[in-house]
């Protein structure tokens, strides 16, 4: 007895080495064997399990029954299958099971072996990948982007042998070999792409994108992109996102928000994930909101032009009649009776000054009041700012406005359309003029200062009119605000589209030092 119970112990220790459930039952089912790892899966000791029937304690809850699986067994020898158990705690366990029937060697009775391997952890793996492939495979499929999977085995075959050939930046270097990149794009298989890139691409099936590279799909202007997608693979960016202009295959321009992504998984499979936005439809709105701001500002131009007649005519009637009195001196000189011809030639050239002073303020404003696309220049913002005041000194005389300037030395140019930049100058001036009319008149002063900001300039306006009292109107720069009986509200948003438009912005306070606006305006330098 006391040899046997050693036996039993022994043979137990042997099989708790070993990492799988091991249960050893006997013909009628009874719990003979249970190993560590048995404890180890299931909750139960060894203690609690011998003796107990096997089909009781650990009923299948998913696969065949114990009874289906036995009375098979004993034809086959052997099963080997995958259950689910209900473990003592409660948690499910996924078993992967082999059972072998142990014949009755001579005077003892049969045995059945089970060894069990518990691949719950593994099969849950197996469901979340499922999952996630099928989530991946949905979205790939119902998106209304249109995605592309790229083999870019071949690129890299192709590029990565550059490196080890000295070539240190691959931007410049596929810059100067375009049939390289025409190559790279060759060779960069499609492997999959979902049903909007049909569409978008103008194709019927897969089979007419699917296999090939993707040369046809870049025309020239746009083979920039690719290399710096190129080079963005290879420098391991995590993604590169960019406005471009793709080709369906019918060879007209889609005009695309281009993604490309790389997981590190992916990456490891020298496939990249691209992603294609149609933004036509979005360009095509911005620009006929862009020609409609931009005949609104013409609009407001010719009205503000319309506002200044009186200015106009003033400026140009200086020049002309200078011109007139210079002729008359002219004319004198020469009915001398010795024509003194110096002082004719003198005048002729005061008349030549004067004549092209009334044809600059002319052509002023003509391109004032002229339709025309906008066109950025380097302007100097201190020239603009003066030429503003000339253009409104009648008007800011006769309203007796005192100006006071005070422009910073060494501005930075900024990049800008002259025509529109002076329209926000003229517009902040006139609203700085109108507020202080009928205000405190004896003070009335517009103070403009301009200054450099970090990679900016800013022009500040300030004036002594009632100012905003602290609060400024939420709607300031909304379209149609105003507190004029003829006001159309129209000049702040326009201001504010045309500076946004140029990269700035322009802000509206009291200004520090006692009643009075403050509107600065801020426009980037370039880099
Ligand atoms: P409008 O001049 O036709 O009213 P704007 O858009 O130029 O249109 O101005 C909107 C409103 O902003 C003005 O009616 C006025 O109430 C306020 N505003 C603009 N500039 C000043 C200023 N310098 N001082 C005080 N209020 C101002």
């Amino acid at each position: 007895m006391r040899d046997a119970e050693a036996d039993r112990s022994e043979g137990a220790g042997i099989l708790d080495l070993v990492h799988d459930g091991v249960i050893v039952r006997d013909l009628a089912g009874t719990i003979v064997e249970w190993n560590a790892a048995a404890a180890h899966q299931y909750g139960w000791t060894r203690a609690e399990a011998v003796g107990r029937k096997q089909a009781e304690l650990l009923p299948h809850m998913r696969g065949e029954s114990f009874e289906a699986l036995d009375a098979g067994l004993e034809a086959a020898g052997s099963w080997e299958g995958e259950v689910t158990r209900r473990a003592r705690d409660g948690r499910e366990r996924v078993v992967e099971l082999r059972w072998s029937l142990r014949a009755s060697a001579a005077g003892s009775a049969g045995r059945i072996v089970e060894t069990g391997r518990d691949v719950t952890d593994r099969r849950a793996t197996e469901a979340a990948l499922r999952l996630n492939d099928y989530r991946f495979r949905n979205l790939f499929e119902a998106m209304a982007v249109s995605f592309w999977e790229i083999d870019f085995n071949r690129v890299g075959a192709l590029l990565l042998p550059l490196r080890g050939a000295g070539v240190a930046d691959l931007r410049a270097y596929l810059a100067d070999h375009p049939e390289l990149v025409r190559e790279a794009m060759r060779v960069a298989r499609v492997l999959d792409v979902n049903a909007r890139t049909l569409s978008l691409f103008g194709a019927a099936s897969k089979d007419e994108i699917v296999g090939d590279g993707v040369e046809r799909f870049w025309p020239e202007a746009s083979v920039p992109l690719f290399v710096e997608a190129l080079a963005a693979t290879l420098e391991k960016q995590p993604h590169l996102i960019s406005e471009t202009r793709l080709l369906d295959l019918q060879g007209r321009e889609i005009e695309a928000l281009f993604t490309v992504s790389w997981s590190a998984e992916s990456r490891k499979q020298g496939v990249v994930l691209l992603g294609v936005i149609d933004i036509g439809d979005r360009l095509r709105a911005e620009r006929m909101l862009r020609k409609v701001q931009a005949d609104l500002a013409h609009a407001a131009r010719v009205a503000t032009l319309g506002e200044f007649t009186a200015s106009i005519a003033h400026e140009v009637n200086q020049p002309l009649a200078a011109i007139s009195a210079n002729a008359g001196a002219g004319l004198r000189w020469l009915e001398r009776p010795e024509p003194d011809l110096d002082e004719v030639g003198a005048v002729l050239a005061r008349i030549a000054a004067d004549s092209r002073r009334a044809a600059d303020i002319i052509q002023r404003v003509r391109t004032m009041a002229q339709r025309r696309e906008p066109e950025r220049a380097e302007l100097c913002v201190n020239a603009l700012v003066e030429e503003t005041i000339a253009f409104l000194r009648h008007d800011l005389d006769s309203h007796r406005v005192a100006v006071a300037l005070s422009l910073a030395g060494g501005l930075p140019p900024v990049h800008a359309d002259r025509v529109q930049i002076q329209q926000v100058l003229v517009n902040l001036a006139v609203n700085a003029m109108q507020a202080m009319a009928g205000y405190d008149e004896t003070a009335a002063r517009l103070d403009i200062a301009t200054e450099a900001g970090p990679q900016a300039v800013r022009i500040l306006f300030e004036d002594k009119g009632p100012g905003f009292g602290g609060a400024v109107p939420e709607r300031l720069f909304d379209g149609f605000f105003t507190t004029k009986a003829s006001g159309m509200g129209m000049g702040l948003p326009i201001c504010r589209s045309i500076i946004e438009a140029h990269g700035g912005h322009i802000e509206a306070g009291d200004r520090p030092d006692g009643p009075g606006a403050r509107f600065v305006v801020t426009l980037p330098v370039l880099a």
